[in-house]
């Protein structure tokens, strides 16, 4: 196996999906950075919606954290059972880790990463509820990288991306997303990026919620793990360059 696919389980293995944290432990973890983009992976681990629980994305915790590694990112990543969705949910602990490191560490854009089932017609969901979760200069950036990593609107099966389509983060619904979070109550910019089983899942784990064995597409995963770090590198660098403010999310 490749050294970043060897990273990633190893990085993934300190996950337990199903596990609620033990004494003196949180549901989620921090990983320092040293650009100021932040990678968030809320449903990194189990977690609970209206009294049910909800499986994980597998392999986000890890993907975030290689992705800090690589890149420079900070990371925010649930990596024990949740009480609570920090995805849907106002209030939760995990958004008020998110508003502390987004203010200490004077966070320009969030990444928030999720993951989906293998069946779907596309490799990559970007949600900006409709435009409305990041300024369109950053949209046109995310697009332009997207192509360039192979990833497009009218690309085959996994190499097609789906813009504010299938996963909006939130826009329509009173769901209250990290991005939607983020973008409106802390105005930083921000996009939900849904991955495809195949994009992230270098071999599913026996603790997984998902019983059926699995295994994703090697390639697809390293193609777009380089994504996600240019990705984290050129919002830094744009956010440096141009001047966007803070605290002006509606600024379109
Ligand atoms: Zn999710």
């Amino acid at each position: 196996m490749d050294g970043w696919l060897e990273r990633l389980v190893a990085l993934e293995s300190e996950v337990e999906y199903k596990t609620p944290p033990r004494r003196g432990e949180g549901e989620f973890r921090f990983q320092a950075g040293s650009l100021p983009v932040l990678v968030s992976a809320p449903h990194g681990a189990a977690h609970t919606r209206h009294g049910r629980l909800k499986e994980e994305d597998d392999f986000t915790a890890g993907l975030a954290r290689l992705c800090g590694e690589l890149s420079g990112a900070y990371v925010l990543y649930a990596w024990r059972k949740s009480a609570t969705d920090p995805n849907y949910y106002p209030d939760v602990p995990y958004k008020q880790a998110l508003t502390q490191i987004v203010r200490r560490y004077d966070i320009r854009f969030v990444v928030d990463l999720h993951g989906c089932a293998a069946y779907r017609d596309f490799g990559i969901a970007l949600g900006t509820m409709q435009g409305q979760s990041l300024p369109r200069e950053y949209r046109r950036l995310i697009l332009r990288l997207l192509y360039r990593h192979g990833f497009r609107a009218g690309g085959g099966w996994l190499s097609r991306v789906d813009v504010d389509c299938t996963f909006t983060a939130g826009n329509g619904s009173r769901q209250e997303t990290i991005t939607r979070f983020v973008s409106q109550l802390l105005g930083v910019p921000a996009v939900q990026v849904e991955l495809n089983s195949y994009l992230r899942v270098v071999r599913r784990r026996p603790q997984a919620s998902e019983r059926d064995p699995f295994e994703g597409d090697a390639v697809m995963i390293e193609r777009t793990i380089n994504l996600l770090v240019g990705l984290v590198r050129a919002v830094a660098r744009y956010a440096a360059s141009d001047g966007f403010e803070r605290g002006s999310p509606t600024k379109l």
